[in-house]
């Protein structure tokens, strides 16, 4: 047992919480389909659509919300998305290929990252929106448009690295998109190739959780929209990327103590949090506290649609004014990318609990049929319990007495770095072998973006999971199709 257990919660909503309490029907398909295996919830996305559209309506904004869809590899997510307002943004072929086949037609997908000529050409031949990276890659596609007499194209111009304003607020450089001091030259660009390629706007995506470089960067789109309206172009849409975040943790009170207690043990003044003494990114150089904390902030007080909400209202650094107000003075529409935000709550990672072995210092070793790759958490920074699912005794109680178990969680490779988590996690409940673990929240970006086939291990199946008239029903991700709404389901 632990002295002083440090959980870290997760935070649980509808329909993940009734997922979680179905305990016999989670082993039944980890029975059936093997371990890990993931869940994903459709009609949760479905829902997170309309929050971030309940916002838009707030600020009386148009516009598209573009799932990301690089966050997560599922069509039962894309499929069920296609049935809401909502768009698709694509980084590969691939999704590209996806998003069309899932139902997206071609008005309501745009690409955006690094193109290979293949991917230019099936954005060129679709007629989606493209994201301009670079010079370099809007020659190829007004090259490409000219050579097979496509249609004009529509693109958004992305930039980078608003720094170049009188405000001093922290602009980092980005390896996507064009520099804004340099748009200039990128607009004689796009003059040249007018009769290929249609500017309807300017983009930006920043991987940062900083209103204030947001605001920045937002204002900065502003101004390259005049920048455009001067040459006589007519941009209609600012597409602000994705970033929105997830608050992974139900409890900020035990975050702010497992970091504190982590600082504590960087600087040596308590017993290590994590295997071999970890300590996700913070040293101790004679007494002083270096390095910062390489994590994802797992619990954060604004997230998601809120999120964008809090933008919207910010005034621009410079104009002043509410950024939502500049956008409808101008008639612009708002475009938004969020990945993992429209995730949120989306799902959940199964493993099956393989061996517990009692250690000498007190603590237990877990070993799950799973790899670390398979539940990415720790590779994308995010400290967060699993959920203990017993295998004959599904309604065991923790007793109240606050009791802990303190485990390290290892996975199923011949490598002595496969923990899922390195740091020490405290359970309410000692996982027994054919027990399950539930990683809940871990559609974005942690279900499929790292799994691979090492040791010829299978990939994770995935099953999409709805609620039916007599309880919870599921399908093969690629089996699913919405044909009948939620509402209908509860009806018939
Ligand atoms: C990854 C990415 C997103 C999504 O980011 P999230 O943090 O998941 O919201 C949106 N737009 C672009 C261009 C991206 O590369």
């Amino acid at each position: 047992m632990l002295a002083v257990p440090l959980f870290l919660d997760a935070k649980l909503e509808p329909p993940l919480t009734s997922l979680l309490a179905s305990s016999r029907f989670l082993h039944d398909l980890v029975d059936g389909l093997g371990s890990p295996l993931n869940v994903v919830l459709p009609d949760r996305i479905a829902e997170n659509v309309t929050r971030f559209r309940s916002v838009y309506h707030r600020h009386r904004l148009r516009g598209e919300i573009s799932f990301a869809h690089k966050a997560n590899r599922s069509s039962a997510l894309v499929r069920r998305l296609a049935t809401t307002d909502s768009a698709m943004d694509v980084a590969s072929l691939g999704e590209l290929q996806h998003a069309l086949a899932c139902g997206f037609t071609s008005d309501r997908i745009s690409a955006t990252g690094p193109k290979e000529p293949e991917f230019l050409w099936l954005a060129a031949r679709t007629g989606i929106t493209v994201n301009i990276e670079g010079q370099a890659e809007l020659h190829s596609l007004a090259a490409l448009v000219r050579h097979h007499a496509l249609p004009r194209v529509r693109v958004l111009l992305r930039l980078s690295d608003f720094s170049g304003t009188p405000v001093k607020v922290l602009s980092r450089r980005s390896r996507f998109g064009v520099p804004a001091s340099e748009l200039a030259v990128l607009l004689d660009a796009c003059e040249r190739h007018q009769e290929t390629v249609e500017v309807i706007g300017v983009s930006y995506h920043l991987d940062t959780t900083s209103i204030e470089e947001k605001a920045l960067a937002l204002e900065g789109c502003v101004r390259a929209m005049d920048a455009c309206r001067e040459r006589g172009m007519r941009p209609r849409v600012i597409d602000i990327g994705g970033g929105f975040g997830v608050s992974y943790l139900a409890d900020g009170a035990q975050w702010e103590r497992y970091t504190s207690q982590l600082t504590l043990a960087a600087m040596g003044r308590r017993e290590a949090l994590a295997w071999r003494n970890h300590t996700y990114g913070l040293s101790s150089e004679g007494g002083t506290l270096r390095g910062s904390l390489d994590l994802y902030p797992s619990h954060r007080p604004v997230a998601g649609a809120d999120y964008l909400d809090e933008l919207l209202r910010s005034p621009a650094p410079t104009l002043g004014r509410p950024l939502a107000t500049l956008l409808l003075e101008n008639l612009y529409d708002l475009c938004v990318e969020p990945g993992r935000a429209l995730l949120d709550q989306c799902g959940l990672t199964l493993a099956r609990v393989l061996e517990t072995r009692r250690e000498t210092d007190g603590t237990h070793s877990v070993r799950l049929a799973m790899n670390a790759d398979d539940c990415a958490l720790e590779e994308h920074g995010i400290l967060m319990d699993p959920v203990v699912l017993r295998r004959h005794k599904p309604w065991e109680a923790t007793d109240g007495s606050g009791d802990s178990f303190g485990v390290h969680l290892f996975g199923n490779l011949c490598l002595e770095s496969d923990l899922i988590t390195r740091r020490l996690v405290s359970l309410p409940l000692l996982p027994a072998p054919g027990d399950l673990l539930a990683f809940p929240n871990t559609a974005g970006y942690c279900m499929d973006f790292n799994a691979h086939h090492a040791q010829r291990r299978p990939l994770a199946r995935k099953v999409a999971a709805f609620r039916g008239p007599d309880g919870w029903q599921w399908r093969l991700d690629d089996q699913y199709w919405p044909l009948h709404s939620a509402e209908d389901a509860h009806e018939v």
